[in-house]
């Protein structure tokens, strides 16, 4: 059986109703896009359901950091990365915040479009405090955003939504290794 989470009935962005389906994320979250406004967003299982990840018997997990408005990306990725350290940020400023505070931070997975702080504004923030992080940009506005600015999409490893969960671990697996 499967357990449907249902469909949204508006963009969580703009609110306009003409949504539609992109496929499947993992079994409960499935991937949507807004034809108003392009905006690409993940839903199904609540954030809150996400599991405490179980420590390995090393302790010594790596820590990566995700940074999205979207509290159901969150969700996934806290999911799909169980096996390392997650910590999660709602915005830019939050995502800084844990970046100053914590020791350890092997990886930022940032989305682009957030509000007040884009990614790529974080990004130059985050190196600034620690110039050896490894980012991952995940997109729903890949093509837009290679035009606007094809400097930094080149220089950056990016996940574009919809993407499997499969697809990102293994997108961070290239960048710091297993957990
Ligand atoms: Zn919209």
């Amino acid at each position: 059986m499967t357990s449907n989470a249902g469909v949204p009935r508006a963009c969580p962005r703009c609110r306009k109703r003409e949504i539609r389906s992109l496929g499947l994320a993992s079994s409960q979250l499935q991937w949507f896009t807004c034809k108003a406004c392009q905006h690409v967003w993940a839903h199904g299982a609540a954030p809150e359901s996400v599991p405490t990840p179980i420590p390995t018997a090393s302790g010594s997990h790596k820590h990566v950091l995700v940074a999205d408005d979207d509290t159901s990306v969150l969700g996934m990725v806290e999911r799909a990365l169980s096996d390392y350290r997650v910590s999660t940020a709602h915005d830019g400023s939050e995502a800084l915040a844990i970046l100053s505070t914590q020791k350890r931070v092997d990886l930022l997975i940032t989305d682009y479009l957030m509000p007040a702080m884009t990614g790529e504004e974080l990004a130059h923030h985050a190196r600034r405090l620690r110039p050896d992080l490894k980012i991952l940009v995940l997109t729903g506005h890949a093509n837009a955003l290679e035009r606007a600015e094809p400097a930094w999409w080149a220089s950056e490893p990016h996940v574009i939504k919809p993407f499997r969960v499969v697809t990102l671990r293994d997108a961070v697996s290239d960048l710091i290794g297993p957990a």
